[in-house]
């Protein structure tokens, strides 16, 4: 396999993309310019070590490639608790009301040991060794019969085959193109949402699960507060508890301190005193994050343009190509769409080499 190929991104599905041409003889390297892997999935764990979700978290029975490519990997799944009662908030000023979500609801699952279980297993895989880390791209130019692709710390790198893995709305922002890319392409690049791109999501650690202790699901669906959504985040071995969702983005306004002080009394009017006994408290704020966030100057819809057609051309004579979530219109912005960008793409770059 003579063609050298550069993927860009070790996000879901850059790894994936290499994972995936690995099993097929060909070896790639990814530049990443975070300095940890994973992209949109991050585990970190509390201070009684639970596993919480900042970014991808839940996945249903219907995002079969995930599912599948979870079984080959040997990575195990296990069920969102959602038994017992539930509380809705429709105004601030009525008592949230309560519910039982029915058993016969499409469950959601999660992953043994968080979603990074995946991005560890993946990297394990291709090797660390053929991931750079902290090398943000910044210009990729068209040689001849090559691609060289600089990174804002000065490296340089040179291959035959590119594959972009930023989101696509990003990679405009953030990446420079000689020559340039098509006209229509970049609008459409430019007009392309990305998936939770400005979410915040915050997880409270406590000792003991006491709102399962209450018959009480550990879940809330707010119209009206701080916590649009929030679920029991018990680990898979059901000996670390904490409650985890998203937070209306109002709250990115004020101190990480206050943030805490505002989501617990919060979580008092639901669930009473216990709520303040808390071991720990984290958040994430995904708009501070610029290897994700992107300003935009339209309001775009959820997934708008997700799977666009053009995110099925190849560019500069078939050397360059964009990939992730985003260009899948199916499940487009999931995991399940890193999977089945990654297995096109691989497929795509494989029928390259072979036929070259
Ligand atoms: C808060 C949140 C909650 C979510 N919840 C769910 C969920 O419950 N279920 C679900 O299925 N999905 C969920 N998602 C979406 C899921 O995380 C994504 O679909 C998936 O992780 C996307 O993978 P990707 O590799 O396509 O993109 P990314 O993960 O965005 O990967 C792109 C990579 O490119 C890197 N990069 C960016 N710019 C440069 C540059 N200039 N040079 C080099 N590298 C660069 C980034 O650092 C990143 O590692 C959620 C996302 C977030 C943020």
């Amino acid at each position: 396999m003579t063609k050298k190929v550069i993927i860009i991104g070790a996000g879901l599905s850059g790894l994936s993309i290499a994972y995936l041409l690995k099993k097929r003889g060909i070896n790639v390297h990814i530049i990443e310019a975070r300095n940890r892997i994973g992209g949109r999935i991050e585990t970190i764990k509390g201070n009684q070590n639970s596993p919480m979700e900042m970014g991808a978290t839940w996945f249903g029975k219907k995002h079969q490639n995930l599912v599948a490519f979870l079984e080959e990997l040997e990575i195990g799944i296990f069920q969102q608790f959602i038994s017992g009662t539930t509380f809705f908030e429709t105004m601030s000023f009525i008592p949230p009301q309560k519910f039982e979500v029915p058993e016969s609801e499409e469950p959601s699952f999660r992953i043994q040991g968080g979603t990074s279980s995946i991005i560890l297993k993946l990297a394990d895989k291709i090797g660390l060794e053929n991931i750079s880390l902290g090398q943000p791209v910044s210009n990729l130019e068209k040689k001849e019969n090559y691609i060289s692709i600089y990174t804002t710390e000065g490296n340089i790198f040179e291959a035959d085959l590119v594959i972009s893995t930023i989101p696509a709305k990003l990679f405009v922002q953030s990446v420079n193109c000689s020559p340039t890319l098509p006209k229509n392409a970049i609008k459409i690049f430019k007009n392309t949402q990305i998936w939770m791109e400005s979410s915040v999501k915050f997880a409270v650690e406590y000792a003991s699960p006491f709102w399962r202790e209450k018959g009480l699901s550990g879940a809330i669906f707010s119209q009206s507060s701080l916590i649009p959504e929030m679920y029991d985040h018990t680990n898979y071995e059901k000996n670390k508890f904490a409650l985890k969702g998203f937070l209306n983005g109002t709250i990115v306004q004020y101190s990480k301190e206050d943030r805490e002080k505002m989501v617990i009394e919060n979580l008092r009017k639901f669930f009473g005193k216990d709520a303040e006994n808390h071991v720990g408290y984290f958040d994430k704020i995904w708009e501070n994050e610029k290897f994700t966030f992107s300003p935009t100057i339209n309001f775009l819809p959820s997934h708008y343009n997700n799977g666009h057609t053009i995110y099925q051309n190849s560019f500069w004579n078939n050397s360059f190509f964009m990939a992730g979530t985003e260009t899948v219109s199916h499940f487009g912005g999931y995991m399940e769409g890193a999977i089945k960008s990654a297995l096109s793409t691989s497929e795509k770059i494989y029928n390259i080499i072979i036929t070259k």
